[in-house]
Protein backbone atom coordinates (compact mmCIF):
# COMPACT_ATOMS: atom_id res chain seq x y z
CA UNK A 1 0.00 0.00 0.00
CA UNK A 2 2.89 2.43 0.75
CA UNK A 3 4.64 1.32 -2.39
CA UNK A 4 1.29 2.46 -4.44
CA UNK A 5 1.48 5.29 -2.19
CA UNK A 6 4.83 6.31 -3.10
CA UNK A 7 4.44 5.52 -6.52
CA UNK A 8 1.14 7.83 -7.12
CA UNK A 9 2.77 10.58 -5.52
CA UNK A 10 6.26 10.31 -7.94
CA UNK A 11 3.47 10.19 -10.72
CA UNK A 12 2.12 13.45 -10.25
CA UNK A 13 5.47 14.71 -8.79
CA UNK A 14 6.71 13.69 -12.83
CA UNK A 15 3.22 15.09 -14.67
CA UNK A 16 3.58 18.23 -12.69
CA UNK A 17 7.05 18.66 -13.71
CA UNK A 18 6.25 17.95 -17.45
CA UNK A 19 3.19 20.26 -17.21
CA UNK A 20 5.47 23.17 -16.20
CA UNK A 21 8.48 22.41 -18.81
CA UNK A 22 4.87 22.01 -21.37
CA UNK A 23 4.01 25.39 -20.85
CA UNK A 24 7.54 27.11 -20.53
CA UNK A 25 8.03 29.98 -23.06
CA UNK A 26 10.68 30.38 -25.27
CA UNK A 27 13.37 28.74 -27.79
CA UNK A 28 17.00 27.54 -27.81
CA UNK A 29 18.74 27.41 -30.59
CA UNK A 30 22.86 26.52 -31.05
CA UNK A 31 25.15 27.25 -33.90
CA UNK A 32 28.08 24.43 -35.00
CA UNK A 33 29.91 26.24 -38.17
CA UNK A 34 27.31 26.33 -40.75
CA UNK A 35 24.70 24.26 -39.19
CA UNK A 36 22.05 26.02 -36.77
CA UNK A 37 19.53 24.62 -34.52
CA UNK A 38 16.44 25.77 -32.70
CA UNK A 39 13.90 24.06 -30.63
CA UNK A 40 11.39 24.81 -27.60
CA UNK A 41 12.34 24.75 -24.63
CA UNK A 42 10.20 21.71 -23.64
CA UNK A 43 11.84 19.93 -26.49
CA UNK A 44 15.43 20.93 -25.29
CA UNK A 45 14.84 19.86 -21.58
CA UNK A 46 12.90 16.22 -22.87
CA UNK A 47 16.09 15.87 -25.00
CA UNK A 48 18.59 16.41 -22.45
CA UNK A 49 16.16 14.16 -19.95
CA UNK A 50 16.56 11.30 -22.39
CA UNK A 51 20.16 12.00 -22.85
CA UNK A 52 20.79 11.29 -19.39
CA UNK A 53 18.92 8.30 -19.47
CA UNK A 54 20.77 6.67 -21.67
CA UNK A 55 24.30 7.71 -20.72
CA UNK A 56 23.29 6.46 -17.01
CA UNK A 57 21.95 2.73 -19.46
CA UNK A 58 25.42 2.81 -20.85
CA UNK A 59 27.41 2.64 -17.10
CA UNK A 60 25.52 0.05 -15.85
CA UNK A 61 25.91 -1.61 -19.02
CA UNK A 62 30.04 -1.09 -19.24
CA UNK A 63 30.02 -1.81 -15.13
CA UNK A 64 28.25 -5.53 -15.27
CA UNK A 65 29.97 -6.38 -18.57
CA UNK A 66 33.52 -5.43 -16.34
CA UNK A 67 32.10 -7.25 -12.70
CA UNK A 68 31.15 -10.17 -14.45
CA UNK A 69 33.85 -12.73 -13.24
CA UNK A 70 33.99 -11.15 -9.75
CA UNK A 71 30.39 -12.41 -9.85
CA UNK A 72 31.47 -15.53 -11.37
CA UNK A 73 34.02 -16.42 -8.87
CA UNK A 74 31.77 -15.41 -6.19
CA UNK A 75 29.04 -18.02 -7.07
CA UNK A 76 31.77 -20.46 -7.30
CA UNK A 77 33.02 -19.73 -4.00
CA UNK A 78 29.76 -19.80 -2.78
CA UNK A 79 29.15 -23.59 -4.49
CA UNK A 80 32.23 -25.08 -2.90
CA UNK A 81 31.33 -23.65 0.49
CA UNK A 82 28.20 -25.60 0.47
CA UNK A 83 29.54 -28.70 -1.32
CA UNK A 84 32.17 -28.38 1.29
CA UNK A 85 29.57 -27.95 4.22
CA UNK A 86 27.61 -31.06 2.24
CA UNK A 87 30.84 -33.32 2.55
CA UNK A 88 31.54 -32.58 6.33
CA UNK A 89 27.95 -33.44 7.29
CA UNK A 90 28.43 -36.75 4.90
CA UNK A 91 32.32 -37.42 7.11
CA UNK A 92 30.12 -36.74 10.66
CA UNK A 93 27.11 -38.98 9.21
CA UNK A 94 29.63 -41.36 8.39
CA UNK A 95 31.72 -41.56 11.83
CA UNK A 96 28.49 -41.88 13.57
CA UNK A 97 27.83 -45.00 11.48
CA UNK A 98 31.41 -46.67 12.40
CA UNK A 99 32.34 -46.34 8.94
CA UNK A 100 35.44 -45.42 8.70
CA UNK A 101 36.06 -45.72 5.01
CA UNK A 102 33.00 -43.22 3.87
CA UNK A 103 34.40 -40.69 6.50
CA UNK A 104 37.83 -40.50 5.11
CA UNK A 105 36.20 -40.14 1.60
CA UNK A 106 34.36 -37.42 2.47
CA UNK A 107 36.89 -36.21 4.84
CA UNK A 108 39.03 -35.54 2.32
CA UNK A 109 36.80 -34.41 0.20
CA UNK A 110 35.96 -31.97 2.84
CA UNK A 111 39.33 -30.40 3.26
CA UNK A 112 39.79 -30.54 -0.78
CA UNK A 113 37.15 -28.19 -0.44
CA UNK A 114 37.42 -26.36 2.70
CA UNK A 115 41.04 -26.57 3.37
CA UNK A 116 40.83 -23.66 6.09
CA UNK A 117 37.80 -24.45 7.49
CA UNK A 118 38.78 -25.90 11.28
CA UNK A 119 35.58 -28.01 11.09
CA UNK A 120 36.97 -30.13 7.66
CA UNK A 121 40.47 -30.40 9.84
CA UNK A 122 38.64 -31.44 12.55
CA UNK A 123 37.04 -34.32 11.21
CA UNK A 124 39.69 -35.30 8.90
CA UNK A 125 41.64 -35.73 12.03
CA UNK A 126 38.83 -37.66 13.75
CA UNK A 127 38.89 -39.86 11.24
CA UNK A 128 42.31 -40.39 10.72
CA UNK A 129 42.27 -41.61 14.52
CA UNK A 130 39.47 -44.04 14.27
CA UNK A 131 41.46 -45.80 11.31
CA UNK A 132 44.53 -45.69 13.87
CA UNK A 133 46.40 -42.74 11.89
CA UNK A 134 47.89 -41.45 14.34
CA UNK A 135 50.56 -39.47 12.94
CA UNK A 136 47.74 -37.40 10.43
CA UNK A 137 45.69 -37.23 13.04
CA UNK A 138 48.06 -35.18 14.97
CA UNK A 139 49.11 -33.37 12.45
CA UNK A 140 45.14 -32.54 11.87
CA UNK A 141 45.18 -31.69 15.39
CA UNK A 142 48.09 -29.63 15.84
CA UNK A 143 46.77 -26.92 12.79
CA UNK A 144 43.66 -26.67 14.77
CA UNK A 145 45.37 -25.89 17.72
CA UNK A 146 47.69 -23.08 15.98
CA UNK A 147 44.21 -21.92 15.18
CA UNK A 148 42.94 -19.13 17.91
CA UNK A 149 39.13 -20.12 17.45
CA UNK A 150 39.90 -24.05 17.05
CA UNK A 151 42.84 -24.10 19.49
CA UNK A 152 40.64 -26.06 22.29
CA UNK A 153 39.50 -28.74 19.86
CA UNK A 154 42.98 -29.44 18.93
CA UNK A 155 44.48 -29.48 22.29
CA UNK A 156 41.76 -31.33 23.72
CA UNK A 157 42.59 -34.36 20.47
CA UNK A 158 45.90 -33.95 21.25
CA UNK A 159 45.52 -34.15 24.85
CA UNK A 160 43.35 -37.55 24.09
CA UNK A 161 46.24 -39.04 22.23
CA UNK A 162 48.82 -38.45 24.93
CA UNK A 163 46.57 -39.90 26.99
CA UNK A 164 46.45 -42.79 25.22
CA UNK A 165 50.04 -43.23 24.60
CA UNK A 166 50.93 -42.63 28.44
CA UNK A 167 52.84 -39.64 27.90
CA UNK A 168 51.50 -38.06 31.27
CA UNK A 169 53.96 -35.31 31.15
CA UNK A 170 52.80 -34.23 28.08
CA UNK A 171 49.27 -34.88 28.78
CA UNK A 172 49.73 -32.76 31.63
CA UNK A 173 51.12 -30.16 29.43
CA UNK A 174 48.52 -30.02 27.12
CA UNK A 175 45.80 -30.30 29.57
CA UNK A 176 47.16 -27.37 31.13
CA UNK A 177 47.09 -25.15 27.19
CA UNK A 178 43.54 -26.43 26.90
CA UNK A 179 42.52 -24.63 30.28
CA UNK A 180 43.94 -21.64 29.32
CA UNK A 181 42.26 -21.97 25.69
CA UNK A 182 39.05 -22.46 27.39
CA UNK A 183 38.86 -22.23 31.26
CA UNK A 184 36.61 -24.34 33.13
CA UNK A 185 35.35 -26.71 30.78
CA UNK A 186 34.03 -29.59 33.15
CA UNK A 187 35.18 -32.34 30.33
CA UNK A 188 38.61 -30.72 30.81
CA UNK A 189 38.93 -30.53 34.68
CA UNK A 190 37.68 -34.27 35.06
CA UNK A 191 40.23 -35.47 32.54
CA UNK A 192 43.07 -32.92 35.21
CA UNK A 193 41.78 -34.55 38.26
CA UNK A 194 42.49 -37.91 36.49
CA UNK A 195 46.23 -36.94 35.31
CA UNK A 196 47.12 -35.69 38.81
CA UNK A 197 45.96 -38.80 40.45
CA UNK A 198 48.12 -40.89 37.86
CA UNK A 199 51.10 -38.83 38.30
CA UNK A 200 50.61 -38.44 41.81
CA UNK A 201 50.00 -34.62 41.92
CA UNK A 202 47.92 -35.21 45.50
CA UNK A 203 47.43 -31.62 45.99
CA UNK A 204 46.20 -30.63 42.27
CA UNK A 205 43.92 -33.81 42.31
CA UNK A 206 42.61 -32.89 45.78
CA UNK A 207 41.88 -29.54 44.02
CA UNK A 208 40.27 -30.74 40.63
CA UNK A 209 38.26 -33.47 42.48
CA UNK A 210 34.43 -33.73 42.93
CA UNK A 211 32.67 -34.73 46.39
CA UNK A 212 32.63 -38.58 45.44
CA UNK A 213 36.47 -38.58 45.27
CA UNK A 214 38.01 -40.08 48.23
CA UNK A 215 39.19 -36.92 49.80
CA UNK A 216 40.48 -37.95 53.10
CA UNK A 217 42.52 -40.44 50.94
CA UNK A 218 43.83 -37.56 48.72
CA UNK A 219 44.63 -35.27 51.43
CA UNK A 220 46.53 -37.84 53.42
CA UNK A 221 48.92 -38.56 50.09
CA UNK A 222 49.06 -34.88 49.75
CA UNK A 223 50.14 -33.77 53.00
CA UNK A 224 52.84 -36.56 53.19
CA UNK A 225 53.77 -34.96 49.75
CA UNK A 226 53.78 -31.25 50.95
CA UNK A 227 57.57 -29.73 51.46
CA UNK A 228 55.68 -26.88 53.54
CA UNK A 229 55.12 -27.30 56.67
CA UNK A 230 51.98 -25.39 57.33
CA UNK A 231 50.54 -26.69 54.32
CA UNK A 232 50.66 -30.16 55.34
CA UNK A 233 49.48 -29.65 58.30
CA UNK A 234 46.56 -27.96 56.81
CA UNK A 235 45.78 -30.77 54.76
CA UNK A 236 46.37 -33.39 57.59
CA UNK A 237 44.08 -31.64 59.22
CA UNK A 238 41.10 -31.30 56.37
CA UNK A 239 41.93 -35.41 55.89
CA UNK A 240 41.69 -35.87 59.43
CA UNK A 241 38.36 -34.02 58.97
CA UNK A 242 37.21 -36.17 55.78
CA UNK A 243 37.32 -39.52 57.69
CA UNK A 244 38.35 -39.46 61.48
CA UNK A 245 38.67 -43.32 60.38
CA UNK A 246 41.38 -43.66 58.07
CA UNK A 247 44.09 -44.29 60.53
CA UNK A 248 46.76 -42.75 57.95
CA UNK A 249 45.02 -39.64 58.31
CA UNK A 250 44.96 -39.63 61.63
CA UNK A 251 48.37 -40.25 62.31
CA UNK A 252 49.47 -38.14 59.74
CA UNK A 253 47.66 -35.00 61.27
CA UNK A 254 48.75 -36.32 65.04
CA UNK A 255 52.23 -36.54 63.86
CA UNK A 256 52.40 -32.95 62.11
CA UNK A 257 51.03 -31.81 65.51
CA UNK A 258 53.30 -33.72 68.03
CA UNK A 259 56.37 -31.76 65.75
CA UNK A 260 54.69 -28.69 66.87
CA UNK A 261 54.42 -29.78 70.18
CA UNK A 262 51.20 -30.13 70.68
CA UNK A 263 50.90 -33.08 72.27
CA UNK A 264 47.81 -33.00 74.17
CA UNK A 265 46.02 -31.82 70.66
CA UNK A 266 47.80 -34.78 68.86
CA UNK A 267 46.78 -37.33 71.77
CA UNK A 268 43.03 -35.73 71.20
CA UNK A 269 43.07 -36.83 67.27
CA UNK A 270 44.13 -40.37 67.89
CA UNK A 271 41.66 -41.08 71.17
CA UNK A 272 39.18 -39.83 68.20
CA UNK A 273 40.53 -41.82 65.07
CA UNK A 274 40.40 -45.00 67.98
CA UNK A 275 37.16 -44.38 68.79
CA UNK A 276 36.62 -44.67 64.77
CA UNK A 277 38.44 -47.38 63.60
CA UNK A 278 41.38 -48.73 65.74
CA UNK A 279 44.57 -49.20 64.07
CA UNK A 280 47.76 -50.74 65.62
CA UNK A 281 49.99 -47.86 64.53
CA UNK A 282 47.53 -45.25 66.19
CA UNK A 283 48.63 -46.88 69.61
CA UNK A 284 52.17 -47.47 68.70
CA UNK A 285 52.64 -43.81 67.90
CA UNK A 286 49.98 -42.98 70.88
CA UNK A 287 52.62 -44.59 73.09
CA UNK A 288 55.53 -43.62 71.67
CA UNK A 289 56.79 -41.00 73.78
CA UNK A 290 56.62 -43.41 77.06
CA UNK A 291 59.69 -45.30 77.15
CA UNK A 292 58.77 -46.79 80.78
CA UNK A 293 56.70 -49.84 80.56
CA UNK A 294 54.60 -48.49 83.76
CA UNK A 295 53.29 -45.59 82.00
CA UNK A 296 52.97 -47.23 78.58
CA UNK A 297 50.69 -49.38 80.15
CA UNK A 298 49.05 -46.22 81.44
CA UNK A 299 48.60 -45.03 77.87
CA UNK A 300 47.49 -47.94 76.49
CA UNK A 301 44.99 -47.74 79.46
CA UNK A 302 44.00 -44.22 78.30
CA UNK A 303 43.59 -45.02 74.21
CA UNK A 304 41.57 -48.94 75.29
CA UNK A 305 38.55 -46.37 77.34
CA UNK A 306 37.74 -44.78 74.03
CA UNK A 307 36.81 -47.70 72.32
CA UNK A 308 36.98 -50.03 75.98
CA UNK A 309 34.69 -53.00 73.96
CA UNK A 310 37.03 -53.27 70.71
CA UNK A 311 39.70 -56.59 70.46
CA UNK A 312 42.14 -53.85 69.38
CA UNK A 313 41.73 -52.22 72.95
CA UNK A 314 41.95 -55.58 74.96
CA UNK A 315 45.47 -55.94 72.54
CA UNK A 316 46.86 -52.89 73.20
CA UNK A 317 46.73 -53.78 76.93
CA UNK A 318 47.39 -57.07 76.63
CA UNK A 319 51.00 -56.44 75.30
CA UNK A 320 51.61 -53.24 77.70
CA UNK A 321 50.75 -55.74 80.43
CA UNK A 322 53.39 -58.29 79.46
CA UNK A 323 55.79 -55.72 78.73
CA UNK A 324 55.35 -54.70 82.35
CA UNK A 325 55.50 -58.69 83.28
CA UNK A 326 52.13 -58.48 84.63
CA UNK A 327 51.54 -61.72 82.94
CA UNK A 328 47.92 -62.14 84.45
CA UNK A 329 46.24 -59.23 83.48
CA UNK A 330 47.68 -59.51 80.03
CA UNK A 331 46.10 -63.60 79.98
CA UNK A 332 43.03 -61.61 80.91
CA UNK A 333 43.03 -59.23 77.75
CA UNK A 334 44.56 -61.60 75.22
CA UNK A 335 41.47 -63.47 76.05
CA UNK A 336 39.23 -60.43 76.07
CA UNK A 337 40.75 -59.50 72.72
CA UNK A 338 39.65 -63.44 70.91
CA UNK A 339 36.52 -62.86 72.98
CA UNK A 340 35.73 -59.69 71.35
CA UNK A 341 36.68 -61.08 67.95
CA UNK A 342 40.59 -61.33 67.32
CA UNK A 343 40.84 -65.05 67.03
CA UNK A 344 43.44 -64.22 65.10
CA UNK A 345 47.54 -65.50 65.19
CA UNK A 346 48.51 -62.61 66.01
CA UNK A 347 46.88 -63.04 69.61
CA UNK A 348 47.51 -66.45 69.99
CA UNK A 349 51.23 -65.89 69.39
CA UNK A 350 51.09 -63.68 71.82
CA UNK A 351 48.78 -65.89 74.60
CA UNK A 352 52.04 -67.94 73.87
CA UNK A 353 54.25 -65.35 74.98
CA UNK A 354 52.38 -64.85 78.09
CA UNK A 355 52.74 -68.38 79.02
CA UNK A 356 56.56 -68.65 78.24
CA UNK A 357 57.07 -65.51 80.06
CA UNK A 358 54.74 -67.63 82.97
CA UNK A 359 56.65 -70.62 82.50
CA UNK A 360 59.99 -68.48 82.77
CA UNK A 361 58.79 -66.92 85.47
CA UNK A 362 58.76 -70.52 87.14
CA UNK A 363 55.11 -71.50 86.35
CA UNK A 364 56.00 -74.77 86.10
CA UNK A 365 54.63 -77.43 82.99
CA UNK A 366 51.20 -75.96 83.41
CA UNK A 367 52.59 -72.77 81.53
CA UNK A 368 54.81 -74.66 79.16
CA UNK A 369 51.58 -76.69 77.76
CA UNK A 370 49.37 -73.75 77.59
CA UNK A 371 52.10 -72.15 75.58
CA UNK A 372 52.72 -74.92 72.88
CA UNK A 373 48.68 -74.77 73.09
CA UNK A 374 48.16 -71.12 72.17
CA UNK A 375 50.86 -71.81 69.39
CA UNK A 376 48.74 -74.80 68.34
CA UNK A 377 45.86 -72.66 67.95
CA UNK A 378 47.74 -69.84 66.03
CA UNK A 379 47.75 -72.36 63.20
CA UNK A 380 44.33 -72.50 62.76
CA UNK A 381 43.44 -69.05 64.06
CA UNK A 382 42.43 -66.50 61.44
CA UNK A 383 45.24 -64.52 59.50
CA UNK A 384 46.25 -61.04 61.21
CA UNK A 385 44.96 -57.97 58.96
CA UNK A 386 47.46 -56.45 56.78
CA UNK A 387 46.79 -53.79 54.37
CA UNK A 388 44.78 -55.29 51.28
CA UNK A 389 43.29 -53.93 48.46
CA UNK A 390 39.67 -54.16 47.92
CA UNK A 391 39.50 -53.93 44.57
CA UNK A 392 42.61 -56.46 43.20
CA UNK A 393 43.26 -58.05 46.92
CA UNK A 394 46.89 -57.49 46.75
CA UNK A 395 48.40 -57.28 49.87
CA UNK A 396 50.91 -54.59 51.06
CA UNK A 397 53.16 -53.97 53.75
CA UNK A 398 52.33 -50.58 54.08
CA UNK A 399 49.39 -48.10 53.35
CA UNK A 400 49.06 -46.60 50.18
CA UNK A 401 46.62 -43.68 48.48
CA UNK A 402 47.06 -45.92 45.20
CA UNK A 403 47.41 -49.50 44.80
CA UNK A 404 50.96 -50.22 43.83
CA UNK A 405 49.36 -53.24 41.85
CA UNK A 406 46.46 -52.25 40.20
CA UNK A 407 46.13 -48.20 40.34
CA UNK A 408 43.02 -47.64 42.07
CA UNK A 409 42.96 -44.75 44.17
CA UNK A 410 41.52 -45.25 48.07
CA UNK A 411 40.70 -48.77 48.58
CA UNK A 412 44.39 -49.94 50.13
CA UNK A 413 42.39 -50.68 53.33
CA UNK A 414 43.45 -52.47 56.80
CA UNK A 415 41.48 -55.56 56.57
CA UNK A 416 42.08 -59.84 57.02
CA UNK A 417 41.43 -62.33 54.20
CA UNK A 418 38.73 -63.77 55.94
CA UNK A 419 36.46 -60.87 55.76
CA UNK A 420 35.80 -58.20 52.61
CA UNK A 421 37.02 -54.64 53.24
CA UNK A 422 34.51 -52.87 54.83
CA UNK A 423 36.12 -49.57 54.36
CA UNK A 424 38.52 -47.85 51.87
CA UNK A 425 38.01 -44.41 52.48
CA UNK A 426 35.33 -43.63 49.48
CA UNK A 427 34.52 -44.28 46.06
CA UNK A 428 36.72 -46.41 43.83
CA UNK A 429 38.74 -44.79 40.80
CA UNK A 430 40.85 -46.90 38.71
CA UNK A 431 43.60 -45.96 36.71
CA UNK A 432 44.37 -49.12 35.11
CA UNK A 433 47.74 -49.41 33.20
CA UNK A 434 46.97 -47.80 29.61
CA UNK A 435 42.96 -47.40 30.43
CA UNK A 436 41.33 -44.50 28.32
CA UNK A 437 40.43 -41.75 30.38
ZN1 LIG B 1 44.76 -53.18 43.76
Amino acid sequence: MRRVIGFLILAAILVGIAFGLGTLPGEMSATVGTYSFAASLPIVALAVIILFALLYVLIRLVAAIFGAPGRFGRGRHQRQLRQGERAVTRAFAALAAADPKAAKREADRARRLLPQSPMALLISAETARLSGKTEEAEASYRRLAEQSDSAFLGLRGLLRQALDAGDWTLAADLARRAELAHPGAPWLRAERAKLALRTGAWAEALALSGPEAPRAVMATAAADAASDAAQALRLARDAFAADPSLAPAALAYASRLRARGEERKADGVIEKAWTRGPHPDLATFYMARDSDVMARLKAADRLAKCNPEHGESHLILARAALAARLTGQARQEAQAAIAAGLDQRRVWVLRADIEEADAAAGGGEGATFAAHEALRRSQTAQPDPRWRCAACTAEQVEWHPSCPVCGTVGQVAWTNAMAPATRAGGPVITLLPGEAI
